[in-house]
């Protein structure tokens, strides 16, 4: 049995990917240094995974940047604002300008729209699509990787996004057609690259289709055949790995069945029947090897060894030990690297973890325990894996009766406002008494050098807590007057206290737990820290109130007291695995529901309870929609609808697509909702439109992920689109997200123009 690692994560195990990439933006390093410092981490990930023993070693699953990007400029699939750059001396200077916009030497070109990746919290960068759109081959990095590692003496299985994925995560920019129509034109180029690897000496490649976790048209079907098909007849040597993760191949696996591909890998964490299904199809022949995603490549739970060998020896004792393979269920990019490097989570909590390089060593484990069941080694093993699974399923740490009671409890009454929509508006009229086009901000401030300095200086016990209060007390106060001073209507603290919208929370409820070094890619440089939720959660005290309070003490202007909800919560930490989500987030929701209460009897006229991660959490497959939405709407309402008629609920949801969701979008009844919009030139507010959706609305007007600053007339231009396209008493108008990752002085002008734009779009109407 050969053991196949999907990916490995790139961003080094102390972020080096990430302060390499933004010390060379901020050319405090050089390219030369810069690519060094991305090759040590290659090799160190190749190095690894080489000396514990796996087989199918990943590569070309590294990125400066994104993955896709990466591809869509190997294609050449470069759009057409770009093309300037194109000729620069730089390579980088014209990739980072797609990732993140560009506004230098005389260039000022916004960045490439980006969304999630499948269900996942990472993000890419969406291809662009015109009509008859011309593909060459621009680049051999997948070549280039390859060829460094096997001059490390490691041969590598390159990894590529398949052809109909690709086309599919893009979107067209032009009308009438289909980007899966220019399957025609891209196949001969991306067929070359594919023959330059094996040039180069690659004798297995990976392509990732996670597109077959969807529905496909019987087109899309059809273009996977066609692909697959053809690749095999054009390279009849090539070792073809076709890969499907994050669900099952469901209404797609006739299809894929009948593939001449050498492997085929089945993601057994998210989809475990569907082995069986393949193992009994007619369709199956036998011949081709399952690879089978034992290791949970999303999670980082501790592999319950039994449940794999179960599946292991299901499919060899039908197969044979030579066509089954032992791997990752997808790649670890989405797992945190080295549990090693954690010093201070309970031992209790710690023996029942696995991160990348732990994961890395129980694909071997299994491997070698399939092969020498009986050696002495390999029993221990097992039976101290037995030992620990069974140990975290009986712990104390994670039940509290109180909680499961609380959620048991639950009525319709819980998650519904006291009034409907058109009440509750006038009476937070006549209390916050707002102009037309209120301005107001996402929630976070510019999270500078210093302010994260303090909050490391008071965890390491270098500052004590007074200080560190005075600190962010002070930083509260002259983003208040900041805003103040622009003309803000609704103001925020700025978050400065918080260094992850939901470690923060995290870090004060009951049943979480917390790494140091537990980062996982968000997007580009952007890690995220995911808290692990181990136990049934609840709330032990206010968690924001006296920062907000603070805030609000300052100013006779209202001020947005600013949660998580439930839902994000949930998505954006490591979950439990022995309780439905739909249970866990309503933990989380009655947690919060509590702390709204607490803000609103503080005197918090406006509450924003942050919901960006409800569409990321939709199943894959439309069947499995409508169960999801009704847990996260509950949740959501769970937590916003303690509240009196006269406080104004906000929600802010970002990187989404709405049109498929806009009813349940309705459905959570926020009174405003704030959405991003601008890098899609407010075609994200369409499905609003349509829907006629009834409560207020403020669309994005300002890209913050990129340092780039939009002038007063673009913002106009956004604003008045939205006033053809919604009624204008119900607009807000406000960035697109918070600003934490962006740095004051853009953040001032950037804000200015934007009040100044509400001021005189409110003199025309
Ligand atoms: N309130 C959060 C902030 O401003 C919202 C972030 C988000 O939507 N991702 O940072
Ligand atoms: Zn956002």
């Amino acid at each position: 049995m050969k053991t196949n690692l999907l990916g490995y994560p790139r961003i080094g195990s102390k972020r080096e990917l990430k302060k390499s990439s933004e010390a060379y933006w901020k050319h405090e390093i050089s390219l030369e240094n810069h690519l060094k410092n991305a090759a040590k981490i290659r090799q160190d990930n190749w190095v690894y995974q080489h000396e514990h023993g796996i087989d199918l070693i990943p590569s070309n699953d590294f990125s400066l940047y994104d993955q896709v990007l990466d591809l869509t400029l190997t294609l050449g699939c470069i759009p057409e604002r770009y093309t300037d750059i194109k000729l620069k001396e730089n390579p980088l200077d014209l990739y980072y300008a797609m990732a993140r916009g560009i506004q230098k030497d005389g260039f000022d070109i916004t960045a490439m729209e980006m969304t999630k990746w499948f269900d996942t919290n990472y993000h890419y960068i969406v291809p662009e699509f015109r009509k008859n759109q011309a593909f060459e081959l621009l680049n051999l990095k997948a070549v280039n990787e390859f060829k460094e590692a096997l001059d490390l003496g490691i041969k590598t299985k390159p990894v590529l996004i398949g052809p109909v994925t690709f086309l599919l995560l893009g979107k067209e920019t032009e009308p009438n057609f289909h980007r899966i129509d220019l399957l025609e034109n891209l196949l001969p180029v991306y067929f070359k690259l594919v023959e330059k690897l094996i040039d180069a000496g690659a004798e297995y490649i990976q392509f990732d289709e996670p597109c077959l976790t969807t529905d496909l048209s019987i087109k899309e079907q059809e273009a996977i055949t066609k692909t697959y098909t053809k690749l095999a007849e054009t390279f009849p040597d090539l070792k073809i790995i076709l890969a499907n993760y994050f669900d099952c191949y469901g209404e797609n696996l006739k299809t894929v069945l009948k593939l001449p591909v050498h492997a085929l890998h089945l993601d057994l964490i998210r989809c475990p029947l569907q082995l069986d299904d393949i193992l009994n199809a007619d369709e199956f022949n036998k011949k081709t090897i399952l690879s089978l995603g034992v290791i949970d490549g999303r999670n980082i739970w501790k592999n319950d060894f039994e449940q794999s060998l179960k599946y292991i020896k299901k499919a060899t004792t039908i197969l044979g030990k030579d066509k089954v393979w032992i791997g990752s269920s997808c790649s670890l990019l989405h797992s945190p690297i080295d549990l090693n490097l954690e010093q201070k989570l309970p031992t209790d909590i710690k023996q029942w973890l696995a991160f990348a390089k732990q994961k890395v060593e129980e694909i071997v484990s299994l491997n070698s325990i399939v092969t020498h069941p009986n050696s002495e080694e390999n029993i221990a093993a097992l039976k101290a894996n037995k030992q620990t699974i069974l140990n975290k399923s009986t712990s104390k740490l994670i039940h509290n009766d109180a909680v499961k009671n609380r959620v048991s409890k639950l009525t319709p009454k819980d998650s519904s406002r006291q009034s409907i929509f058109k009440q509750r508006q006038s009476q937070q009229k006549s209390i916050l008494n707002l102009p037309l086009f209120p301005t107001t901000t996402i929630g976070s401030f510019p999270q500078t050098k210093a302010v994260r300095s303090w909050r490391s200086k008071f965890k390491k016990g270098e500052i004590l807590q007074t200080e560190y209060d005075d600190l962010i007390e002070n930083e509260i106060k002259e983003t208040i007057r900041f805003q103040e001073s622009i003309g803000l209507d609704v103001l925020v603290h700025g978050e400065f206290e918080r260094n992850d919208m939901v470690e923060y929370f995290g870090e004060q409820l009951n049943g979480f737990a917390f790494t140091n070094f537990g980062w996982v890619q968000s997007y580009g440089s952007r890690c995220v820290k995911p808290p692990i939720i181990f136990g049934d959660v609840s709330r032990e005290h206010p968690m924001t109130v006296n920062w907000t309070a603070y805030a609000q003490s300052l100013t006779d202007i209202p001020v947005k007291g600013m949660l998580t909800g439930p839902v994000t919560i949930l998505q954006w930490s490591f979950v439990r695995n022995d309780q439905p989500r739909a249970t866990t987030c309503k933990q989380i929701a009655l947690a919060i529901r509590d702390e709204v209460l607490d803000l609103e009897s503080a005197g918090v006229k406006v509450i924003q309870i942050d919901e960006p991660a409800i569409r990321e959490g939709l199943p894959l497959r439309k069947e499995d929609w409508q169960a999801y939405l009704n847990w996260a709407i509950t949740s959501f309402k769970i937590s916003s609808c303690g509240v009196a008629d006269s406080t104004q609920i906000h929600t802010h949801m970002c990187y989404a697509e709405f049109n498929d969701i806009i009813d349940s979008v309705a459905a959570l009844d926020a009174d405003v909702i704030t959405i991003e919009t601008s890098r899609s030139n407010m075609e994200l507010l369409d499905a609003f439109v349509d829907y006629k959706y009834p409560n207020e609305i403020g669309p994005g007007v300002y890209d913050i992920h990129s340092p780039r600053i939009p002038s007063s007339e673009e913002i106009e231009g956004l604003l008045e689109k939205a006033c053809n396209l919604l009624p204008i008493e119900h607009i807000w108008v406000n960035p697109d997200c918070g600003l934490k990752t962006r740095d004051w002085p853009e953040t001032k002008v950037a804000l200015t123009h934007l009040v100044n734009t509400a001021k005189k779009l409110r003199e025309k109407f």
